[in-house]
């Protein structure tokens, strides 16, 4: 018998010894354990000869899974190491990671299935379908071409597209089959489908990465809006297949992974694809996982937390639009998928390329500085870049939120026969309901925040901890009957623009309206088709979208996040505003961006117009530096919330106290409440401690981290966030 060291999904930074039958070839493996009364399951971290544990207190292992191949060895080291950084225990970080099905105990056993052309299918002429059948033609033709295909390829045909597999299965064209796709044959790996030629600047950035295949090194790829960052990620992407290695691309917002796998798929034909976020379901999850571990998907697309897919032959890292804040998970292990990226790709030698328009300032730096090369694409490929303008809000009035020169110019674009947006960050109809009697004013009776009117499903509802009320008929303070909406969202804005424009084809497009499955590939398609003549959305159309036919862009509101508290702010406020812009004349026609605002003059817009990324980052970091904020310093946050707010300052001011024992080269700050200080009926308070040395810092939060764990909490939860991006 041999010691076998577990890994379990508890909140303690140790590992369990069990004794148990197992090889070294089992580390990583998944085993069956008894944990207190239960039975749970865990993932061998080691196996050792002897444990520190007395003999008698130590239980057995019921039983090592081997049915599923082990966590490589390569993939518990990323692990280790993220445990190790962000301070989360060893065991919690691994099972977090597995897909829901390999942390159960009974995981029902997956068996594959894959489609395969049968002769009577092979017989049939796509082109003699009915003309209307268009899915179902897409799809045999797409058989005909490549023989057998994975579920996950045929759904990236249409979202109609399972249905047409049923009527192929029934028609007996199409058989399931056990197993997956085979890999296919080298040679048919890179790219055949027809490409554009590069233009120089895309060509020296894919040279420049191809030239170091084989070593780490880390691109930063600083490309303007529409200047083809896509077409490189897809050369280089080549080059690594046909080397016969894997490649992982990391997307921000699942609501890409769609279009971006088609695309990829279509420059890819011969590779097998798949993806990896929160929208798939558990058997999905589970399959895609493990064609990444099996080598046999060669591609592999994905938000966050795909960075922690196994991949044993991985050969690139692609991160797209890297700076952008969901790459950071909130909560339970409170990583940074992009950063974790680097890592990763330091740990397998392998290159990285990271793209932008407005890289995150610590990317940037790194840049600067020599870590990472810089890579630029200053040009758009066909088109001018949008030409950014400012309507003064004090200037002209506004209706709605919408100002006559805006209206004017979407007046303009419908005659023309083109596409606007309008952008609001704001979803729901207005931000706050009111009462201009007493002034009281709609707000959570849980959280530090107003209640936000939504009247399609007419309820008042709270955007951070998801209460909603039904919308009173009279003010509850003072009974009043006029309760009035103050400021604007998505839904009153799209009710505005119906009124000024009739006959106008009006979307909005907010997570309100892209909620129902596929609801957004249907739109993105409309959209696509011109079947829309205004768009109303928020931060959702901003991203990585091409509409070849919308040509201007609104912007409502800009405004309220100019004087935020957050020194993050304004580099947050530049690449939101960059990426609405450069959804603009992306066609042949000229762009136009009106951007509505009280501070036409203030600097931040006046960079923002000659839409230069670099000088405002010169100058951001200059003030960085001063003021002795991230990247020149790095940081960490305890934040502890408790049912009164007492709590937690007095769990933090405890924790104050063994920071100052421990305290070498960290400066610790006062604690204070949090921004928003209550979130579902907790109150919540934070420490701020930072140092200009990564490796001090690491060090301190090591020994501080274990003095706290030891501590009983009064009533206090409390979380560690390295790196926050948040405070
Ligand atoms: P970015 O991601 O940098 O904003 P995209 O990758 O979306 O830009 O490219 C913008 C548009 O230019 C896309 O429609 C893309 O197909 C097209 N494109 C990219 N590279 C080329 C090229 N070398 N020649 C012609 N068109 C290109
Ligand atoms: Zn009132
Ligand atoms: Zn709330």
């Amino acid at each position: 018998m041999k010691i076998i060291r577990v890994g379990l999904d508890v909140p303690v930074a140790k590992l369990f010894d069990y004794r148990g039958d197992a090889h070294a070839d089992d580390v990583g493996r998944r085993v069956l354990v008894p944990f207190g009364k239960k039975t749970v399951v865990g993932v061998i971290i080691e196996v050792a000869a002897a444990s520190a544990v007395p003999h008698h207190r130590l239980k057995t292992a019921l039983r090592i899974l081997r049915d599923e191949p082990p966590l490589p060895a390569d993939d518990l080291r990323l692990l280790k190491f993220a445990s190790d950084y962000y301070h989360h225990a060893l065991g919690a970080t691994v099972m977090n990671v597995l897909p829901a099905r390999l942390r159960r105990i009974n995981a029902p056993r997956q068996i594959p299935v894959c489609y395969a052309l049968t002769a009577a299918g092979e017989a049939i002429d796509p082109d003699k379908l009915p003309a209307r059948a268009t899915v179902k033609r897409r799809l045999l033709a797409l058989f005909k071409q490549q023989r057998i295909l994975d579920y996950g390829a045929i759904r990236a045909v249409a979202v109609t597209a399972p249905a047409a597999l049923k009527q192929l299965l029934a028609l007996s064209w199409v058989e399931a089959r056990e197993g997956v796709v085979p890999p296919p044959p080298a040679h048919t790996l890179g790219t055949t489908s027809a490409r554009p030629p590069l233009t120089v600047a895309q060509n020296e950035a894919v040279q420049a990465v191809c030239a170091q295949l084989d070593i780490f090194k880390a691109f930063l790829l600083l490309g303007i809006t529409g200047s083809g960052k896509t077409e490189v990620y897809l050369h280089v992407i080549d080059a690594v297949l046909r080397a016969g290695r894997q490649a992982l691309l990391l997307v921000p917002e699942i609501a890409l992974t769609p279009q971006l796998e088609a695309m990829v798929r279509d420059r890819f034909p011969g590779a097998s694809i798949t993806s990896l976020h929160s929208g798939l379901n558990e058997s999905e999850r589970l399959d895609h996982w493990l064609a990444a571990q099996s080598g046999q998907a060669r591609i592999i697309l994905g938000t966050r937390l795909a960075v922690f897919a196994p991949l044993p032959q991985l050969g690139l890292i692609v991160v797209d639009e890297e700076h952008d804040a969901s790459y950071k998970q909130m909560d339970g292990l409170r990583y940074s998928a992009r950063d974790l990226a680097v890592v990763r790709a330091r740990q397998r030698g392998v290159p990285i390329v990271l793209g932008s328009a407005t890289p995150a300032l610590e990317t940037y730096y790194n840049a600067k500085n020599g870590r990472y090369q810089l890579l630029t694409l200053p040009h758009r490929i066909n088109a001018a870049p949008p030409r950014i303008d400012y309507i003064s809000t004090r200037e002209e009035k506004l209706a709605d939120g919408l100002s006559p020169r805006l209206l004017a110019a979407i007046a303009v674009r419908l005659e023309r026969g083109e596409q606007s947006l309008v952008f609001i960050n704001r979803r729901g109809y207005a931000p706050v309901l009111m009462c201009h009697a007493c002034g009281w004013l709609s707000s959570c009776h849980r959280c530090s925040a107003q209640l936000v009117l939504h009247l399609r499903d007419r309820h008042l509802r709270c955007h951070h901890c998801g209460h909603q009320s039904p919308i009173p008929a009279t003010c509850p303070e003072c009974g009043n009957a006029e309760l009035a909406p103050v400021g604007q969202g998505t839904q009153r804005v799209e009710t505005a623009l119906v009124q000024h424009f009739p006959r106008a084809r009006i979307l909005r497009i907010d997570r309100d309206s892209t909620r129902p499955r596929h609801a957004w590939q249907t739109m993105r398609r409309q959209i696509h088709e011109r079947e829309v003549d205004i768009l109303v959305g928020t931060q959702i159309l901003a991203k990585g979208h091409d509409f070849p036919h919308l040509n201007l862009v609104g912007v409502l509101n800009a405004d309220s996040l100019l004087y935020s508290a957050d020194f993050r702010a304004p580099e947050r406020l530049f690449a939101l505003l960059t990426q609405v812009a450069g959804r603009a004349g992306r066609g042949d026609a000229q762009g136009e961006v009106l951007i509505q605002t009280e501070f036409p003059q203030h600097p931040l817009y006046t960079a923002l117009r000659s839409q230069d990324y670099a000088y405002f980052a010169r100058n951001l970091l200059a003030e960085r530096r001063q003021a002795g904020f991230p990247p020149f310093v790095y940081q960490a946050l305890l934040r502890a919330e408790a049912p009164k707010l007492e709590a937690a300052l007095e769990f933090l001011a405890a924790a104050t106290h063994t920071a100052k024992a421990l305290s070498q080269n960290v400066t610790i700050y006062d604690a204070v409440p949090a921004g928003m200080l209550r979130l579902a009926g907790r109150e919540r308070a934070q420490l701020l401690v930072q140092s200009d040395s990564r490796s001090e810092l690491q060090a301190f939060l090591s020994a501080w981290h274990a003095a706290l764990a030891d501590t009983q909490p009064n009533r206090a939860r409390w979380s560690l966030d390295v790196d926050p991006l948040e405070f």
